[in-house]
């Protein structure tokens, strides 16, 4: 058997179970490939993903896409969080094919994570890519570390956000792209729940 499935069956023991018995004798096999899936991003190359969907264009208008699904998992808790991921850049002189935005979304999401860096990450290789003037990542996310651990505010949504170039550095073009997506919760004067007590990192 392999080595993780040893690991999962020794799991399964130390919880209280008995691993030989019906429903659990292929869970090991099932978990090694959930799991596998699930952190399939560490062994994903960026440029294969976006294999030849780098164009060059004469446009400089706000390319948004909003809503989009991730799943991910908590690196503290290895449990998941998820919910939606709202991107937007500016073009200087190269764009990213739009169906390829939410695979760079799954490429760093199918990790361990924390959802600042996840946000941070997906803003870092749009700038790195194709060098925009400007780059908006903005996730909300439930974590269920928290929802199914019964912490306080569970049920609430975490936001984080990661704002580069113009985005950084214009109130106004900031405002442009959180207006368009509608989320209140990152408006100045507004409460939203900062990432950080979204997975409690206690011991
Ligand atoms: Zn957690």
């Amino acid at each position: 058997m392999a080595w993780m499935q040893e690991l999962i069956t020794r799991l399964l023991t130390e919880l209280g179970e008995d691993p030989d018995r019906d429903g659990l004798r292929k869970t090991p096999a099932r978990v090694e490939r959930a799991l596998t899936f699930l952190t399939s991003g560490y062994r994903a190359n960026i440029d294969d993903v976006l294999n030849d969907a780098l164009f060059s264009v004469d446009y400089n208008e706000m390319v948004i896409v909003k809503d989009i699904d991730f799943y991910s998992l908590c690196e503290h808790h290895l449990l998941p969080f998820f919910g939606k991921c709202h991107i937007a850049y500016i073009p200087s002189e190269r764009v990213i094919g739009l169906s390829k935005i939410p695979r760079l979304v799954d490429v760093f999401s199918r990790r361990l994570q924390i959802q600042e860096r996840l946000t941070n990450q997906i803003a870092g290789v749009i700038r790195d890519k194709i060098a925009p003037i400007g780059v908006a990542v903005v996730m909300e996310a439930t974590h269920l570390c928290m929802s199914m651990r019964g912490v306080e505010k569970q049920n609430s949504f975490a936001v984080t956000s990661a704002m580069l170039g113009a985005f950084r550095d214009s109130a106004r073009t900031r405002m442009e792209f959180l207006e368009l997506i509608k989320l209140r919760s990152v408006l100045p004067g507004s409460r939203g729940t900062p990432a950080s007590t979204a997975c409690l990192d206690e011991d």
